[in-house]
């Protein structure tokens, strides 16, 4: 292709070779799709859809090339837009053909050897034919000589030096620049030529990977800037006019010459040997024969089972798959378990779910991956198509198997897995680790913040183990991690996450789970330990302390996990194999009393908005006796205490006074009561006395203003003087 005037630009050079093979990336699917909607329009029974399309494709090749519509069936099981490209130039080149009114034996002969003018690609590797980016120098030479592999594919095959000439010679430039062809000019033939200009614009108006489609303008333009010198001038030119006149028309010829006007014995006779019937040839042995050209080509199993499920065909790369030779299985039933073929799951796949079946009962192409038994009884995956020969009239002739192996694909992916796993696993007890907990942990607490759901942390450690192990050995300490790991494996529930934190120290995040579920769950799991006889410690069993607490808003992941891990620190301090919960109850109290004392600090300050009685009491008794008095007041108006530090107490009390203050509406307000209490001795020996700073507020701002608050309030403070002997100071 670079024999003459290398283009500096991939795009600017319309050569098919460089155009079109680089790469899988085109748009098969979508510009097979606009040839079928073109001739939508000339034949009636037109396909709607894609699978649909792909049986009138099939259709289409069954009629034009017989019994090596398998050759076909093969490239597109190999690459399925080198498949769509042939099509398309078949059809074009057709309609050319038509318009040129070339002889029916020139145009059989220039159809068959189109389609079948990339059928080489079947020896392509896929890391070649499948790359998306530019390809070396290497894997272009690859690709030029899958034109060689086509045309020995075919000689094995086909009886027409014809057709076997058009597909040689369609690479070859006109001007004869390009080297590895013995002709030029007009001594190429003609099929070739116009194949050549075919093939070129198709790849230039088509969309691929690394390059999109140009416009037919543009790719005409590329055409006659290549006039003379890689394609014909004068097939430019009529090609070019045949580009801008009606195609439909032609296209309606074409579909009805494929679909109503081919013969069987025409599109058969070009295979060596002949289909028709007469010639004594098995339709197994013409299968068996064509097939063979592409085994020493291939790079997948390949196998052909009949409609009877009977195998016709086992190619080369398929014996190396599976370890079984061809004589072996040819003319045997087919079944899954010849190859022992299992799913994803590991079953064998039962004679009934058989794909082959199912291709032979629905018509659909199916692609599984599925496990084989290798040739030394090992497991390998591969990508397994299934592919349905349809004839002409629909009728059915069998399944085309192509195996692909992907063991190496999958070693990788297993190898990438086992990396993971050793990256994330504690290797003793097989739970995640620390470094995947703090992973772990990190997500559930953002996910769960933001979807507003609860979820909650366990964390348990075992109790006394270092006496464990000094007692049975480091050995059975092991076991006994193994035991108590799997315990809470076992324990977790979907969506839950269990990891080794360190030592003897284990977390389980429970998702979704409110702090009293987590701990109910912590409870039942410590019963359960503490039931549970341990074999390595010669049937003694094991204990442990949780701690338990549940997200709260404004959380991160480390103030969550110190506070379970101050609820387990409180359980082992309390005497261990308990479960203590931190819960979000108790946390807003403790919050609730922080604002409290803020708050606290702030009523002693003069002239608080919100205080309903602010006094100082005096009491000629010592703190302690005050204090003592203040429990009967407590005791007796079952106030609660909300702060007591230092010298300073706050007390709420519900309600009025007394019960026959206490009205309906009133039932609700609560009342809070402070009070700072500061002991002095006027002189060295006259006896302590208390003062008493009392603030009383209502404990909702709101309900300052109900009636009877600020009286009760007044009764309240009575009340406490009374009890503490104390007179209002100035
Ligand atoms: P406590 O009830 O207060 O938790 O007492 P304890 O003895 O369990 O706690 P301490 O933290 O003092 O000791 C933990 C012991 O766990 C010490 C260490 O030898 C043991 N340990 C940590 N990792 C392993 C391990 O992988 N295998 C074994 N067998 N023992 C381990
Ligand atoms: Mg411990
Ligand atoms: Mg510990």
């Amino acid at each position: 292709m670079d024999a003459g005037n290398p283009p500096t630009e991939p795009t600017s050079q319309p050569n098919a070779e460089t155009l079109e093979p680089t790469s899988s990336g085109t748009a098969g699917g979508e510009r097979l799709a606009d040839t079928f909607a073109r001739l939508d329009q000339a034949v009636s029974a037109a396909p709607e859809d894609f699978g649909r399309s792909v049986r009138y494709e099939n259709r289409l090749v069954q009629a034009r090339l017989g019994i090596a519509a398998s050759l076909f069936t093969a490239l597109r099981a190999k690459h399925p837009p080198s498949a769509a490209h042939s099509l398309r130039v078949a059809m074009g080149v057709s309609c050319w053909a038509i318009a040129k009114q070339l002889d029916e034996d020139a145009l059989d002969k220039l159809e068959v050897a189109a389609l079948l003018h990339d059928v080489g690609k079947i020896g392509v590797p896929d890391r070649v034919l499948l790359k998306p980016g530019k390809l070396s120098s290497d894997e272009r030479l690859t690709i030029e000589q899958h034109r060689q592999v086509g045309v020995q594919i075919l000689l094995s095959c086909c009886a027409s030096q014809e057709i076997l000439d058009i597909v040689k010679y369609t690479p070859a430039w006109y001007d004869g620049e390009k080297s590895g062809f013995d002709r030029s000019g007009s001594q190429l033939p003609l099929g070739a030529r116009m194949v050549a200009i075919v093939d070129a614009y198709d790849a230039m108006t088509t969309d691929h990977v690394y390059r999109r489609a140009m416009s037919k303008e543009r790719a005409l333009s590329e055409l006659y800037a290549y006039a003379g010198r890689q394609f014909d001038p004068d097939l430019v030119d009529e090609f070019s006019e045949l580009m801008t006149r009606e195609r439909i028309n032609l296209h309606r010829l074409l579909a009805q010459r494929w679909l109503s006007e081919l013969q069987s014995s025409q599109s058969e006779r070009f295979w060596s040997l002949g289909f028709a019937g007469d010639s004594g040839a098995t339709d197994d042995d013409a299968n068996r024969l064509f097939y063979q050209s592409i085994l020493d080509n291939i790079h997948d199993g390949v196998v052909f089972v009949d409609r009877e499920m009977q195998i016709q065909l086992w190619n080369r790369p398929a014996e190396r798959l599976t370890g079984l030779v061809a004589g072996a299985v040819v003319r045997r039933q087919w079944s899954p378990q010849l190859v022992q073929m299992r799913d994803e799951s590991n079953s064998l796949i039962a004679a009934e779910d058989c794909p082959v079946r199912r291709a032979l009962e629905t018509g659909e192409q199916s692609l599984r991956r599925l496990v084989l038994q290798g040739c030394r009884g090992e497991p390998v995956s591969v990508d397994v198509h299934f592919i349905p020969v349809i004839g002409n009239e629909g009728q059915y002739h069998g399944v085309t198997i192509v195996l692909h192996d992907t063991s190496h694909q999958v070693s990788l992916e297993q190898r990438l897995e086992a990396l993971q796993h050793q990256a994330t696993r504690d290797p003793l007890t097989q739970v995640s680790n620390r470094a995947e907990f703090d992973r772990m942990l990190a997500q559930f607490v953002q996910n769960h913040l933001r979807r507003r759901l609860p979820c909650s942390l366990i964390i348990c450690d075992l109790d006394h183990f270092k006496k464990i192990n000094d007692t049975y050995g480091h050995q059975a300490g092991d076991e006994a991690l193994i035991s108590f790991a799997a315990m809470l494996r076992r324990f977790a529930r979907t969506g839950d996450f269990v990891a080794r934190y360190g030592g003897e120290e284990f977390v389980v995040l429970c998702a979704d789970c409110t702090c009293d579920a987590a701990a109910r769950r912590a409870e039942e799991l410590r019963a359960d330990l503490e039931r549970t006889p341990q074999p390595a410690l010669r049937g003694d069993p094991l204990t442990a302390s949780f701690g338990v607490t549940q997200l709260q808003a404004g959380d991160t992941p480390e103030t969550m996990l110190r506070r379970a891990d101050r609820a387990l620190l409180q359980a082992k301090e309390s005497g261990r194999n308990m479960v203590v919960q931190l819960g979000a109850g108790e946390i807003e109290a403790e919050a609730s009393k922080q604002t409290i004392l803020q708050r606290w600090k702030q009523w002693f300050q003069p002239n608080h908005s919100e205080e309903l009685i602010h006094c100082k009491l005096a009491t000629c008794v010592p703190m302690v006796v005050a204090a003592q008095k203040l429990k009967g007041f407590i005791a007796d108006h079952h106030a609660e205490i909300l702060l007591f530090e230092d010298n300073r107490v706050v007390l709420q009390v519900q309600g009025g006074v007394s019960p026959s203050l206490r009205r309906q509406g009133d039932r609700g307000v609560a009342l809070h009561i402070g009070l700072r209490f500061s002991e002095s001795q006027p002189h060295e020996n006259a006896p302590r006395r208390t003062d008493v700073e009392v603030l009383v507020r209502s404990r909702r701002a709101r309900d300052r203003r109900k009636r009877n608050v600020r009286e009760r309030a007044r009764q309240l403070v009575a009340s406490l003087k009374s009890y503490l002997m104390a007179t209002e100071a100035g």
